[in-house]
């Protein structure tokens, strides 16, 4: 029986889900997607880390379609039997499934949308992959399958972009105010669009779709250890959030990664509460 990490005691917490599945997202390129395209498929078997957290028996792929032209992106989960070593097996295809109109686009909002809609399908296959890494009986896994149907029913349409942005692009303020008042922040798209209910997944899917979207990692590549320590010791001092060494790091990550200004000050505040606790 090959091993996996369900047989033992691990907090898949945010950081476990953000370390397991950026690698994968990175993997799938979705930044250089031009159309028209071959597949990009990714089989899990070939990764160890896969392997040992359950995985392995999945593929996830992104492929282009002619779809209508209102719809964006699916995801879809196909299931069959393959016989390896004269055993059968189970064997899931996860793929993202994208509008060739959508792809090949050079405009700013034209990258964004690309990207917006892949990473949201991709939080779908987050969901599926975490659900099948921990489900072996067969009663289950045809629940599980239907489950998966009903999600693909979705299709993510222009509308719903329009909404996606209008959250990522939810003021601070509005944020930090429902934590205080402890008021749950609503998103278009809530966790129990994502949830499968057969995870074990505690973290809510809008917030890892927010950190695949833009991980707080990406600060690190533009801050050097000495602004780092900067912005550390402005904090603790004055408290000091938007210390003046943001203002250039912002303007790169908008111009590079094609997200809105208030989003990137947003998950700034996640980076910067990250440093400041780990100093
Ligand atoms: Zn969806």
């Amino acid at each position: 029986m090959p091993y996996t990490d369900t047989n033992v005691a691990i907090i898949k917490d945010k950081k476990w889900v953000i370390e397991t599945f950026l690698p994968l997202l990175n993997l799938l390129d979705i930044d250089n997607i031009p159309a028209p395209s071959v597949d990009r498929i990714i089989n899990l078997s070939d990764h160890r880390d896969f392997i040992i957290k359950g995985m392995g028996l999945c593929v996830v792929s992104i492929s282009q379609e002619v779809l209508p032209p209102q719809t964006k992106g699916i995801h879809i989960t196909s299931h069959k039997k393959i016989t390896v070593q004269g055993k059968k097996i189970d064997h899931y295809r996860l793929n993202i499934i994208i509008n060739t109109n959508i792809c090949n686009k050079t405009s700013r909002k034209g990258r964004l949308l690309l990207k917006l809609t892949i990473v949201h399908e991709f939080t779908h296959a987050i969901a599926a992959l975490s659900a099948i890494s921990r489900i072996r009986l067969s009663g289950l896994i045809e629940r599980l399958l239907k489950k998966l149907r009903k999600k693909a029913e979705h299709k993510l349409n222009d509308r719903d972009i329009h909404y996606m942005l209008r959250d990522l692009c939810k003021p601070l303020i509005k944020i930090l105010l429902s934590i205080i008042h402890g008021i749950p922040i609503k998103w278009y798209f809530g966790d129990e669009h994502y949830r499968l209910g057969f995870e074990d997944i505690q973290e809510s899917y809008p917030s890892i779709l927010e950190s695949l979207l833009l991980p707080n990692e990406m600060f690190r590549i533009f801050f050097s250890e000495d602004d780092i320590h900067t912005i550390q010791t402005a904090y603790h001092q004055n408290r000091v959030i938007w210390h003046p060494l943001t203002i250039p790091v912002f303007r790169q990550i908008n111009i590079n990664e094609n997200l809105p200004k208030e989003f990137i000050r947003r998950r700034y505040i996640s980076f910067l509460s990250n440093i400041v606790r780990n100093q």
